[in-house]
């Protein structure tokens, strides 16, 4: 069996005296796309928190490719949930960003991140600003900041929450494709159902705050996820059994209102 790439043991994590993720143990192997599936405030982001180092785990360990994540080794490269494109920079210097925060030259991240605009359905604006851009673009703007840094696993929080729903849809089906043309390594984090399935080849399943998980789902279609025939209801028997587990979870939190997975 080939090592985990990320490995995560019985992590818990707190804000003050409410406990967030409560024992939290999940790998991700080379190459695969993983989500985390769970109810909104279940401490979905607060993972993310902890493996770009913005916060520490009370317990637990973890490890990418064998190595402790402490802090010294930063193999991830993060999309948060909102664009997060800087409104006075035109798109060429937002993809940039990234790469010129690691130390690059502008010029060089320049020659990096061009070639690659028309395969983001970028091409053409280059020197707009993100205003000038539709929802769905400005979030392959920011996809595309996030892999051209070229780190070995890409973590995505929630990254078409903000989006219509046809925008979404469409989003997802370009990210697959990518996804099917590239060696990728990712964890994406979601409450949508239908996106989970349709994009990972594995999900977790949190409970409600304080998150567990109370379920591993290999999700066996076939890629590209040309959802026709026996694979369309196939996908469909996934997701109805997805929805039966979030909602005979069990809830020993405290939260407020959780939203209804979509
Ligand atoms: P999700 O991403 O699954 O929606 P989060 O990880 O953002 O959930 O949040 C998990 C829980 O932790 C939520 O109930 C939220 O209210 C709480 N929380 C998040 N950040 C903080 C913070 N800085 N201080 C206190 N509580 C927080």
């Amino acid at each position: 069996m080939t090592a985990s790439r990320l490995e995560l043991e019985q992590i818990t994590c707190r804000y003050g005296e409410t406990s967030v993720l409560a024992d939290i143990s999940l790998t991700v192997q080379p190459g695969e796309f993983v989500s985390i599936l769970g109810p909104s405030g279940s401490g979905k982001s607060t993972l993310f928190k902890l493996l770009t180092g913005a916060r520490r785990p009370e317990g637990g360990s973890m490890r990418f490719d064998g190595q402790t994540l402490d802090g010294t080794i930063r193999p991830f490269a993060f999309m948060p949930q909102r664009d997060a494109l800087m409104p006075w920079r035109r798109i060429i210097d937002n993809t940039t960003l990234g790469l010129e925060v690691q130390g690059m030259r502008r010029a060089e991240a320049r020659r990096r991140v061009l070639p690659l605009f028309s395969e983001f359905g970028l091409d053409g604006f280059e020197q707009h600003y993100p205003a000038e851009l539709s929802g769905g673009m400005r979030q392959r703007a920011a996809l595309l900041r996030t892999v051209v840094q070229d780190k070995p696993m890409l973590l995505l929080d929630e990254p078409f929450g903000a989006l219509d729903a046809l925008t979404r849809a469409s989003m997802q089906r370009w990210l697959e494709e990518m996804w099917s043309q590239h060696d990728w390594t990712a964890m994406l984090v979601t409450h949508d159902v239908r996106e989970a399935v349709y994009l990972s080849d594995r999900i977790y399943i949190f409970s409600p705050r304080p998150a567990r998980v109370i379920r591993e789902i290999i999700v066996d279609l076939p890629r590209p996820r040309i959802l026709d025939g026996a694979a369309r209801a196939r996908s469909a028997e996934i997701e109805a059994d997805i929805l039966d587990t979030l909602f005979n979870a069990p809830n020993d939190a405290t939260t407020t209102n959780p939203e209804e997975p979509r």
